[in-house]
């Protein structure tokens, strides 16, 4: 059996860290919309840097939460016939140790030259000015994916989604293509949608299943059910 988690800010959400619609995810008088696109860099690379910093910090106290971890046990058991694909920039899925993790906006613990392209790990959390380039010098931005810039490792995303018996969509609106899209290439390939939201989604009307609650409180049920009915396959 493969299953692919697809995994949005809400998985997050219980960790702390806040998603992007919601009231929390304001930063002084700032919508995120207005803060991560290349336009907002250019014309005031400081206030997006210290931003991203503000960020940071709440990342770096959060840690992974029971539906980071009931995906971590996916992973021990099924080991690569299960992947998760993340919109996620927080690593969490990683510090709660899984390893088959697929990032499609980048990850806020890396910098990139404006310049140069070098990337490089950066674990700063205070902000002391834009960060800088180690090889060139130039402005560096956070590695990540704008409002506006095309995803990365979508073609690897799509052979996962499309080879899945299973996709777990976990705490994403489903609004922003083209990972919007990852559920329904599974859809038509055979497989099943599983959707776990606070509310419903687009993606409601196609998906299989749909849990609405809190990832944290629901994945883990769920994990469990699939894990003992595949034991019973077997
Ligand atoms: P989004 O559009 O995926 O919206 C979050 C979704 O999570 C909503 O549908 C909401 O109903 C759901 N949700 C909230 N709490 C939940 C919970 N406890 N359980 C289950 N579902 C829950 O994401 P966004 O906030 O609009 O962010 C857009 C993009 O910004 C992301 O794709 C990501 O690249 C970036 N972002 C990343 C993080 C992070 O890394 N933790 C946080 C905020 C934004
Ligand atoms: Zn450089």
């Amino acid at each position: 059996m493969r299953i692919v988690a697809l995994t949005g800010a809400g998985i997050s959400a219980e960790s702390g860290i806040p998603t992007f619609r919601g009231e929390n995810g304001l930063w002084k008088k700032y919508r995120p919309e207005e803060l991560a696109t290349p336009e907002a860099f250019f014309k005031n690379p400081e206030t997006v840097w210290e931003w991203y910093f503000w960020r940071r910090r709440i990342i770096a106290k959060a840690e992974p939460n029971p539906a980071h971890m009931a995906l971590k046990k996916l992973e021990d058991n099924l080991g690569n016939d299960f992947w998760i694909i993340t919109q996620n920039v927080d690593g969490l899925h990683q510090k709660a140790g899984c390893k088959n993790v697929v990032e499609l906006h980048g990850n806020i613990w890396f910098d990139r030259c404006t310049s140069c392209s070098y990337i490089w790990e950066d674990r700063e959390i205070e902000f002391k000015g834009v960060p800088k380039c180690p090889k060139c010098s130039s402005t560096a931005r956070p590695d990540v994916v704008w409002f506006g810039e095309a995803v990365r490792n979508i073609d690897r995303a799509y052979e996962l989604a499309s080879n899945a018996d299973i996709m777990l969509v976990i705490g994403t609106s489903a609004q922003v293509y083209p990972a919007a899209l990852l559920p329904i290439v599974t859809k038509e390939n055979g497989g099943k949608i599983i959707e776990i939201n606070l509310e419903r989604t687009q993606l409601s009307y196609v998906a299989d299943e749909v849990h609405l609650g809190k990832a944290g409180e629901i994945l883990p049920k769920i994990v469990e059910k699939i894990l003992s009915e595949r034991k019973r396959i077997l």
